[in-house]
């Protein structure tokens, strides 16, 4: 277990469940982070659900270099979201 739960909120903590403690991305490695699909600046609405995912670091890592906007984009695509 990568999560320390001292470091998250119920709520928080509930999104790394949701997931199985893994990355919802590769679905291999353990998710380490929560990344906001749309990013704080961007949204006031960031804690909203379906906003944060957990992801392992290489994942992470790869969402911010492809950009956010990008990567959210794959993400919808992934889990079929239509917005
Ligand atoms: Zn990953
Ligand atoms: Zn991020």
């Amino acid at each position: 277990m990568v999560i320390d739960t001292e470091l998250w909120d119920d709520e928080e903590l509930q999104i790394f469940s949701k997931y199985k403690y893994r990355c919802s991305w590769c679905e291999i490695r353990m998710s380490e982070v929560l990344h906001e699909l749309d990013p704080k600046s961007k949204n006031k609405n960031w804690k909203a659900e379906g906003n944060r995912v957990p992801l392992c670091a290489k994942c992470h890592t790869m969402a911010h270099k492809v950009g956010t906007p990008t990567f959210r984009k794959m993400f919808k695509e992934k889990y079929d979201v239509s917005e």
